[in-house]
């Protein structure tokens, strides 16, 4: 009760301070971001012991993936606000002679946050940022299931932001429900399909905008012709990056038949040389984040299917890589997403067998392609349905901040990203600014034959 109290405060006090106009000012949103940014680097290294307490992060993933993937983003949008936010001309239409119009960018007012365990500071302040540069205010709900990154995030965005302009409203299921409910401006939710679909339909009662960041099986189709030892490496690297736990990981492998075998071979090569022949032990490998999941992804774990892997390690929640061979769309780790560090690998022979393959969870939110064939290359880019992805790499499309991310169908409806994330978090407002001088009088009633005649005519010109 004491805190849904809270958040009526919050969403109160938020609501009047946007009303202010305070977040219009584009000299204001530059400070905030530099605001944020003196933030993260200040709580660089809690961010990272939190990242580690939640799930063994390595230190490496979790600067690469959470903090300087941000920092850059920062850097980013403070290069390009002025020229994001400026209204644009736009051409004028015939109809209107005289006139001018413009494109102005509108924040949309108070936005909620609500992001998942995974990669729990990115996924908090990447839309963050977007909500900053956009001119709103934010509420932000991190993951229960990650709590100590969930409780530096909201000691971090205290300690540096009145919760009038920027709040983080931490606790259990109860709280995103309660939150839901609310009459926000707009809501940016990354997670999984299931939940997306509460949320769109929570928004809908409000008739508020939303973003929904969701996940999906994401295929990774290796080609005969393709280099198998790049292959291999940038697969086992994109797969086991967070220990498979990542929304963009290639979630199953489909191999030519005539370089399956090879292509195992060299994954575990990868894996040995990676992880020093003992990923259970390793530092560099994450542990899967709690004992649900855990006893989730092993129990995917078909043993007469194993090439490698299979161990696992119920003191530290670690689990093997594990490579099962032979999989077809009817074995149980099909069924869903992964979400982990098994490696499913079904093959083909030829595009059709691909198209077949993927239609069954149709709409991934990436999909990876390892081939020297072009033809090939144009066929999946211009027949397959998916959010984005790389030609010969795994992962790396999301890491570039000109490019939109976002799935679509189940994975995800909208993206954001760079000046994506600028045009997500604002309304593009079209303004007409009409000529007094000049005043086409045909457009008026009475209408008359004369007239009638000039509208055709006009609208065959246009
Ligand atoms: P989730 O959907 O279980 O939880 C996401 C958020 O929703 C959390 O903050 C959680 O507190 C909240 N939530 C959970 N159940 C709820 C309910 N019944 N009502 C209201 N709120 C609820 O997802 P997760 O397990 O945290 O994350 C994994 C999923 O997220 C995977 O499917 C993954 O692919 C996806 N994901 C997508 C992206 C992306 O950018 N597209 C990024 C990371 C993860």
């Amino acid at each position: 009760m004491k805190d849904y109290i809270n958040i009526d405060e919050i969403l109160k006090k938020q609501k009047q301070y946007f009303k202010s106009q305070s977040t219009k000012d584009i000299r204001f949103r530059i400070k905030q971001l530099n605001k944020l940014e003196v933030a993260i680097n200040s709580y660089e290294g809690k961010i990272i012991e939190a990242l580690k307490n939640d799930f063994n992060k390595p230190e490496f993933e979790s600067y690469e993936t959470e903090i300087g993937v941000i920092l850059s983003e920062i850097k980013h949008a403070k290069k390009n606000i002025n020229k994001w936010s400026k209204p644009k001309k736009i051409k004028s239409s015939l109809s209107s002679p005289a006139s001018k119009t413009y494109l102005y960018n509108q924040p949309y007012g108070i936005c909620l946050i609500m992001s998942p365990w995974n990669y729990p500071f990115q996924l908090s302040i990447s839309p963050l940022i977007g909500s900053i540069i956009a001119g709103n205010t934010s509420v932000i709900k991190p993951s229960e299931l990650a709590p100590n990154t969930s409780r530096i995030i909201k000691n971090m965005i205290e300690e540096y932001f009145d919760e009038e302009y920027i709040a983080v409203i931490e606790g259990e299921i109860n709280i995103n429900k309660y939150l839901l409910n609310q009459n926000f401006d707009y809501i940016f939710f990354t997670g999984s399909p299931m939940v997306g679909k509460i949320v769109m339909s929570a928004a809908a009662k409000h008739l508020t905008p939303c973003t929904l960041e969701l996940g999906g099986k994401s295929p990774c189709i290796v080609d005969k012709n393709a280099d198998i030892d790049i292959s291999a490496k940038k697969i086992v690297w994109g797969k086991l990056l967070n220990a498979g736990q990542t929304c963009v990981a290639p979630d199953y492998i489909i191999a030519h038949k005539d370089i399956k075998n090879n292509l195992i071979d060299k994954m575990i090569e990868y894996i040995n040389k990676f992880y020093k022949g003992n990923p259970l032990e390793s530092l560099d490998y994450a542990s899967i984040i709690n004992q649900k999941h855990f006893d989730r992804i092993t129990s995917l774990i078909d043993y007469k299917k194993v090439a490698y892997g299979g161990n696992y390690n119920k003191e530290n929640l670690k689990i093997e890589p594990t490579i099962l061979n032979n999989i077809t769309v009817d074995n149980k780790v099909m069924e869903e997403e992964i979400f982990g560090p098994i490696i499913p690998i079904l093959e083909f022979d030829d595009i059709n067998d691909i198209l077949k393959i993927i239609e069954v969870h149709k709409s991934p939110l990436a999909l990876y392609l390892f081939t020297k064939d072009k033809n090939l290359e144009i066929d999946i880019i211009n027949k397959i349905s998916f959010g984005g992805g790389c030609i010969n790499d795994t992962i790396m499309h999301i890491a570039n901040t000109n490019a939109p991310f976002g799935g679509i169908g189940s994975s995800g409806i909208g993206s954001y990203h760079g000046k994506k994330s600028f045009d997500t978090f604002s309304h593009q407002k079209s303004v007409l600014k009409s000529s007094i001088l000049i005043d086409v009088s045909t457009k008026y009633p009475p209408y008359t034959e004369n007239n009638l005649k000039i509208l055709k005519s006009l609208f065959k010109f246009i």
